[in-house]
């Protein structure tokens, strides 16, 4: 920790009902802030309109207080922080640290890079081609290696080299989750992510992001994904039915459980979130990237 106060948050998108996956690491987040005196934010990524799905983030916040998950301050939604991410852009854009694509899907994947940017544009857009989206320059980072002690998954440390030069600003003109949510977190003063493993794809990109925006890197730490033994194993839980209010205090047992701490009895979700604030213990969560859970 580096002296400033804890703050966490949790980051849904309004893309459905909260589900057992998204539960978990809400309760991760809350009782990691909770545990340590923080502050809990909740902010909702609907970054996306095409995704986003109608009444889905008044549920998601009623669902959360229903479960006892009491977030502080007031709820911030992306969609009103557009100029935010445009003076993190333009910031970028003054550092040299992006450059306009002119690449159309098909040229990518007839280049090859549907997954990893070859790097057409890198050196100005070739005519007549015009410019569809904005990109982050990875190459042009000081940084070879992108190393940070993850919280629950221990070193990490990735090749900037495996990273192809990833979109800021999308062709349908809408920004680009790793612009949003590394800007989102430097102004909510966030110090600390405790997330899901899927998104330590998402980390060294952040790290890189926040090194040429002048951000201090908050710590994070990655809790593995639930996988139903029943489903296939490459499909997450989250395809699974949504959680239920009335259902909560089993659910947060469940969680809890998942999250490797000490039990719980079951009682209100204030008064279990309560005990478990009380006995958490980041260290027991386990290391995995992924458990399965039926
Ligand atoms: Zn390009």
């Amino acid at each position: 920790m580096d002296g400033r106060p804890y703050i966490g948050r949790f980051a849904p998108s309004p893309s459905g009902h909260l589900h057992f996956g998204s539960l978990i690491a809400a309760v991760a987040s809350f009782c990691d802030a909770k545990s340590n005196h923080g502050t809990w934010l909740v902010r909702i990524e609907n970054l996306d309109p095409p995704r986003e799905v109608d009444g889905s983030a008044d549920d998601i916040l009623r669902t959360l207080e229903g479960f006892g998950l009491v977030w502080d301050d007031s709820v911030q939604y992306q969609s009103n922080r557009h100029h935010l991410y445009d003076s993190a852009l333009q910031k970028l854009k003054d550092a040299g640290m992006s450059f306009g694509c002119a690449c159309s899907r098909k040229d990518l994947a007839n280049a090859g890079g549907l997954d990893f940017y070859p790097g057409t544009c890198r050196n100005g857009i070739s005519q007549p081609k015009e410019e569809r989206s904005i990109r982050f320059a990875v190459s042009k980072s000081n940084i070879e290696n992108v190393k940070w002690n993850d919280l629950v998954q221990g070193n990490q440390n990735v090749l900037k080299s495996s990273l192809g030069d990833f979109i800021l600003r999308r062709a349908d003109g809408y920004f680009a989750y790793h612009l949003a949510v590394v800007t989102d977190d430097a102004e909510q003063g966030v110090t600390n992510i405790v997330r899901g493993a899927d998104l330590m794809d998402s980390t060294p990109r952040h790290l890189l992001l926040q090194e040429s925006l002048n951000i201090e890197s908050p710590l994070y730490a990655h809790i593995p994904l639930a996988y139903n033994i029943l489903e296939d194993k490459l499909s997450k839980f989250t395809k699974a039915s949504p959680i239920q209010i009335q259902n909560a205090p089993n659910q947060i047992y469940d969680a809890l459980k998942f999250l490797g701490q000490s039990e719980v009895g079951i009682d209100s979700p204030e008064n279990m979130l309560s005990q478990a604030i009380h006995q958490w213990d980041l260290s027991k969560v386990p290391r995995s990237s992924s458990t399965h859970w039926t």
